[in-house]
């Protein structure tokens, strides 16, 4: 990480002094969040854009454009308006991976009903020897994560054995019935990025609990929702995300969705093979 040298008044010095003294914390931990603060980028949060809960019951339309996405994050993942595939947010920029397996990076004026995107930094890194599939991948990611009460955002890169993806189409059916439907691709030898979040139980209500990742390759031309995968020597990143942002809509089509039931059960069918 990058090293701050500058000149500030005796007075704030001093003032610094007695903060760090009296919290325990470093120069570099309180500075990080005072200019955090006052640039308005928050650290280590997760914002999430309506709920899973919403997107089981049908509710498709744009809730935010990318634009206002990319202000709250630079990596992360999401569906777009009418569920018309799957969304890769990665290095600032906004990826569709479509039914028809093409992949485009989207204009700032295009809308998602749902997704969840954060500023990426990481505060963990290793290597994952070896992986058979996408069970094996979530069990060495677990050694990383310190709790199961917090969430996470994970960034994998390297060459893939395999990947396979699959692609929602755009629908205006439930989604249980709409995911019933969904091509499904297959990648051999590929480099690229795995795009995820980790989420814990207790958010199944509103969130997509355990590991969701998409995948993104990297000439940005193969990518969708991870049903399963291999690989060997690949580069793990991991961040901690302590923070919890959720924008509700203020659709209609939400305000007016019942959202009483837990959503859990037919979110795992639909979403695949979630660990
Ligand atoms: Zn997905």
């Amino acid at each position: 990480m990058p090293t701050l040298n500058c000149i500030i008044p005796q007075s704030l010095e001093i003032a610094l002094d007695n903060y760090i003294e009296s919290i325990g914390q470093s120069v570099s931990a309180v500075v990080t969040r005072a200019l955090a603060q006052f640039l308005s980028l928050p650290l280590h949060t997760l914002f999430q854009v309506s709920t899973s809960g919403a997107l089981v019951r049908g509710v498709y339309q744009r809730a935010v454009s990318v634009a206002v996405l990319k202000q709250h994050g630079d990596f992360g993942l999401g569906t777009f308006d009418d569920l018309d595939g799957e969304m890769v947010v990665l290095e600032g920029k906004v990826y569709q991976a479509k039914a028809d397996g093409t992949v485009d990076e989207v204009p700032d004026s295009v809308g998602a009903p749902f997704a969840v995107v954060t500023r990426f930094a990481a505060d963990a890194r290793g290597v994952i020897p070896r992986a058979e599939n996408l069970s094996q991948l979530a069990a060495q990611c677990d050694v990383y994560r310190e709790s199961d009460n917090l969430f996470f955002a994970f960034r994998i890169d390297g060459r893939f054995d395999h990947i396979h993806t699959r692609v929602m189409p755009a629908t205006d059916r439930p989604l249980a019935q709409a995911a019933a439907v969904q091509p499904e691709f297959r990648f051999r030898q590929v480099d690229g990025i795995l795009v995820g979040i980790w989420s814990p139980a207790f958010s199944r209500a509103f969130s997509v609990p355990g590991y969701h990742f998409h995948f993104l390759s990297s000439d940005r031309t193969k990518s969708g929702h991870v049903l399963d995968c291999s690989g060997r020597n690949l580069e793990m990143q991991m961040e901690t995300l302590t923070e919890f942002h959720i924008s509700l809509p203020e659709s209609e089509e939400f305000l007016k969705a019942d959202l009483s039931k837990d959503p859990s059960a037919e979110l795992s069918s639909a979403e695949g093979i979630h660990k």
